[in-house]
């Protein structure tokens, strides 16, 4: 089987970097690995590709920039071309950015068999671009690869279980990817990181194109920062540019955005996360770490039904509160994912 998988955005990079494995120990598949290049600074990119040990990709699209409609259009066009040329007998995208939208949406219309690898996830917010994404590409993938039960009730609730395509709940390969890497942990080199601290991550475009949202988790942050706990925070350059945009200044201990490997020692390490990722929720979890989460709804529900991820929105004093609930919460342990186990399931349905 000659498989053609699209990636393009680091947590993209990371989900494929475990299937990748899995698929040269397997026997039968090729992969062809196309990068679109929407994430491209080296520390957004060829960081993973060096440390996760990811297969060069046979193409590089160097598209990034401008509005969606235009990001989403070249990658579409360049997209087709490459699989004319290639004659894939799968195209595989994960998650839900652009990169995966187009990767689905050229081969759907060349006949090609799409496999989404986080499919069924639902925000219920139509605002979100990747919600958008999401749904879309579900509707045009015959193998939709869940990682939960709640992904799979979404996609039978839409109706798919009475369509030709397979479901197959696999767990979340992002386990796969935190176990796996666990053991090369390694502190943030030239970072002076506190002995104990919170670990942020914000750049979801809900949050920084919206200036008072914006601005409130900015405010929240600071004065966490400054009377709780040091807030530890890798800014996405997204973020960074927005700050600089609205003016605004984030008196918490900013360092550039790390390797999965540094990501990984402050999981570890870190007291508490507040976030606005779909990735690092689940991630605070594998690591037993609280969650606040810094967006009005999320897609992981299940950790909030656990009562281990807390949703906040962008609201000052929800934030301020919910990290005080949190930091008194007992340590989280469990199995909500699959156990790292998603990219042999994967593998194996893609086989069968
Ligand atoms: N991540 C990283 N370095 C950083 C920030 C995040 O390696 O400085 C990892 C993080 O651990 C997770 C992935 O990037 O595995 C999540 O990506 P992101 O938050 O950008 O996207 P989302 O999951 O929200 O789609």
């Amino acid at each position: 089987m000659k498989l053609f998988t699209v990636i393009g955005a680091r947590p993209q990079f990371i989900k494929a970097s475990v299937v990748s494995k899995a698929i040269q120990e397997a026997n039968g598949i090729t992969e062809t690995i196309v990068h679109t290049g929407q994430h491209f600074d080296s520390n957004m990119s060829d960081v993973f590709f060096n440390q996760l040990n990811i297969p060069r990709p046979s193409h590089q699209l160097d598209i990034h920039g401008g509005n969606h409609g235009a990001m989403t259009g070249r990658m579409l066009e360049q997209l087709e071309a490459l699989m004319l040329q290639e004659k894939p007998d799968r195209v595989m995208v994960y998650g839900d950015t652009n990169s995966t939208l187009a990767g689905a949406l050229a081969a759907a219309k060349l006949h090609i068999p799409v496999a989404h690898v986080e499919a069924g996830l639902r925000s219920f917010n139509m605002k979100m671009p990747e919600e958008i994404n999401r749904i879309l590409t579900d509707q045009v993938s015959d193998i939709l690869f869940c990682p939960t039960d709640a992904a799979v009730k979404n996609l039978q609730n839409e109706g798919f279980g009475d369509k030709p395509v397979a479901i197959e709940k696999v767990g979340d390969v992002m386990q796969d990817a935190a176990l796996l890497f666990a053991k090369k942990a390694a502190a943030p080199a030239g970072v002076n990181v506190p002995g104990e601290f919170i670990l942020a991550t914000l750049h979801r475009a809900e949050n920084t194109d919206d200036p008072e949202r914006l601005a409130n988790i900015v405010a929240a942050l600071n004065e966490i920062h400054t009377t709780k706990m040091p807030v530890v925070l890798p800014l996405h350059p997204r973020t960074r540019a927005a700050v600089e945009r609205n003016g605004l200044k984030l008196n918490v201990h900013l360092i550039d955005p790390v390797g999965y490997f540094e990501m990984v020692w402050l999981l570890d390490h870190c007291r508490l996360v507040l976030t606005d990722s779909g990735g690092v929720q689940k991630e605070a979890y594998f690591f037993s770490k609280p969650c606040v989460t810094m967006r009005d709804q999320t897609e992981w529900v299940e950790l909030i039904e656990a009562g281990v991820n807390v949703l906040a929105g962008a609201n000052l004093g929800n934030i301020l509160k919910a990290v005080s609930l949190c930091e008194t919460r007992a340590v989280i342990s469990g199995d909500l994912y699959g156990g790292g186990r998603a990219a042999e399931a994967v593998i194996n349905a893609l086989i069968k």
